[in-house]
């Protein structure tokens, strides 16, 4: 796993229409730089009927937000933080608050 902003990490997002909220991290997009955020950029979707919505009609989901217009928040001191990393004993890595220096699993 990366040391960057993982699925289920709570989220600050720093720009756009959404700035200043907060969510739940559903999916990162890999190699894309993009996180689905539970809540967040929500967009109206007009769908044909089709197997998975008999009735078709307007649905409502996520749109991926850009990994650079959202900052992790911290689990320990709740604060949108950048991610420091520490290397440990043995070369694991794991990842850190900037803010209050406790690591973040
Ligand atoms: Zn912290």
């Amino acid at each position: 796993m990366g040391l960057g902003i993982r699925k289920e990490d709570t989220v600050y997002v720093t720009s756009g229409k959404f700035r200043g909220r907060r969510g739940r991290v559903l999916k990162v997009e890999s190699g894309k730089d993009r996180v689905l955020i539970e809540k967040i950029n929500i967009i109206k979707k007009h769908m044909k009927p089709n197997k998975a919505y008999s009735q078709g009609g307007i649905i409502e989901k996520e749109a991926p937000i850009h990994l650079s217009n959202v900052m992790l928040v911290c689990p320990k001191c709740s604060k949108p933080t950048k991610i420091g990393v520490t290397v440990l004993d043995g070369g694991r890595k794991d990842r850190t608050c900037k803010k209050c220096k406790e690591v973040i699993d």
